[in-house]
Formats: structure tokens, C-alpha cells, sequence
């Protein structure tokens, strides 16, 4: 094994054990919590050793190279997850290659989704409605008040499971907002799940990287994405 590849080995130990410790500290068990290695800034080498330490699910926020990815690691038993912004004319291209797509954003990409579902594509494809919770103008996903809404419309979709929300953290605050943020996803979501349509179904939490996935899991992610600390030097 090369140098860089036990890293990489190592990183991903201590990434399981802060999970872990992250997770007793609140009270939960370890394995309500998984990990979706983000892969934009690695090379194919680091992502391969990552997959040789044992992990399988690996988050691209860019579908092109979601796709390009995906091609190069086509031998690799990879679960790839869409963590970013899917435009309409890149799902046809997109669904066939996911195993979830965290980034639903709003009804005309759902209702684009549902009829143009491959039939390559898990069916239905489990999907998260992204939030923006922080409230700030640069983030993508749906404003609090209007993931009800959507959530009711897509629930009658015969090609998409809804899982539960994600969200990205503000950028502004450190963790005290990332902790706020994380705190008004599940609030939202354990409201919401008391009278959402049967077939939705609020369990996944995707919340949290490199820098708070901790706080995340404090607040009750079940998935977390984290990316450079996974691929970082020392
Ligand atoms: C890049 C990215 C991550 C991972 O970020 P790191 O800080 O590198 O861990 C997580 N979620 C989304 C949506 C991203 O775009």
C-alpha cells in the first residue's frame, strides 16, 4: 500500500471514531449514522484507496463529473449520491448512476425526475428535499415554509421515495450557526412528520462536513458528507 493510500486508511478510521464519539455524545448509537465520502476535490487514486479501506458510498455535488467519475470507477462496487444542484437537462443523464439524490430543490425538477426516471434507475429512487435552512441568498434548496408543500406533491410520485432533508450549514456563525441550522432541519422534519402523506418517509438527516459534521450528528444526522478531511495530508 502506498503511503497516501494507509493516509487515506487512516483518515477514514478516525473519521468512523469521531462519528462514533459524536454519536454516544448525544445519546445515539453509531450505526444510526452514515458516512457519504465526498469525492469533488480527490484524485481516482485516493478514491480508489478510499474504496480498498472498505467504503462504498461516495457523494459528487457536480453531475458531470458525477458521470465522468462513475465511468472511471465503473469496476468498483460504488454507491454514488447527488449531493448538489441537478439541472433538468442533466437527469436523464444522472439518475441511471445514483443510489440517491440528496438535492431535490423544488417541484419542477421532482415532477422532471418522476417522468424521465430511466429505466436503468432505481425505482423508485430514494431522494432528499434539500432546505435552506440558514436562509442566506448564495445556498441552493427550498425555503422552510415551502417544504411542506412540496413534500405533498411529491408523495404522490410513482418514481421517487422521499427519505428525509438535507442541508448545508450557514457559512457565516462557525459552529454555533452550523448548530442552529442542523437544530431547524429536524425540528422541521419531526413536524412535518407528524401529518406528511404515508408514502413519505422523514428518517434520513444528510447534515454536516468536514468542519461540523460532529455538531450534525450532536443534532441528529443520519448521514453525513464529509470530503477533504477524509483526503487530507496529515
Ligand atoms: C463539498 C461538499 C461537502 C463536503 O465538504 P467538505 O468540507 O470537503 O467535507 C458536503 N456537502 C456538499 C453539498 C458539498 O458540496
Amino acid at each position: 500500500m502506498s503511503d497516501r493510500a494507509a493516509r487515506i486508511a487512516e483518515n477514514l478510521v478516525g473519521i468512523r471514531e469521531r462519528m462514533a464519539a459524536a454519536a454516544a455524545r448525544a445519546g445515539r448509537q453509531a450505526s444510526e449514522v452514515s458516512l457519504v465520502a465526498v469525492t469533488k476535490f480527490a484524485s481516482t487514486a485516493d478514491i480508489r484507496a478510499l474504496a480498498a479501506a472498505g467504503w462504498a458510498d461516495f457523494g459528487e455535488s457536480r453531475p458531470q463529473q458525477l458521470w465522468q467519475r462513475a465511468e472511471e470507477l465503473a469496476d468498483l462496487p460504488v454507491r454514488w449520491h447527488l449531493i448538489g444542484h441537478l439541472q433538468r437537462n442533466k437527469v436523464r443523464r444522472t439518475l441511471p448512476l445514483v443510489a440517491m439524490v440528496h438535492s431535490v430543490d423544488g417541484l419542477r425538477l421532482a415532477e422532471c425526475m418522476d417522468a424521465e426516471m430511466p429505466a436503468a434507475a432505481v425505482r423508485p429512487l430514494p431522494v432528499l428535499l434539500e432546505v435552506n435552512t440558514s436562509g442566506e441568498a448564495a445556498k441552493d434548496g427550498l425555503p422552510l415554509s415551502e417544504v411542506e408543500r412540496l413534500l405533498a406533491s411529491v408523495a404522490g410520485f410513482r418514481n421517487l421515495a422521499v427519505r428525509g432533508l438535507m442541508c448545508m450549514a450557514a457559512l457565516e456563525g462557525g459552529l454555533a450557526a452550523a448548530h442552529r441550522d442542523f437544530a431547524a432541519l429536524r425540528e422541521l422534519r419531526d413536524r412535518l412528520r407528524n401529518h406528511c402523506p404515508a408514502e413519505v418517509k422523514l428518517d434520513e438527516l444528510s447534515m454536516g462536513m468536514s468542519g461540523d459534521f460532529e455538531a450534525a450528528i450532536e443534532e441528529g444526522a443520519t448521514i453525513v458528507r464529509v470530503g477533504s478531511a477524509l483526503f487530507e495530508e496529515s
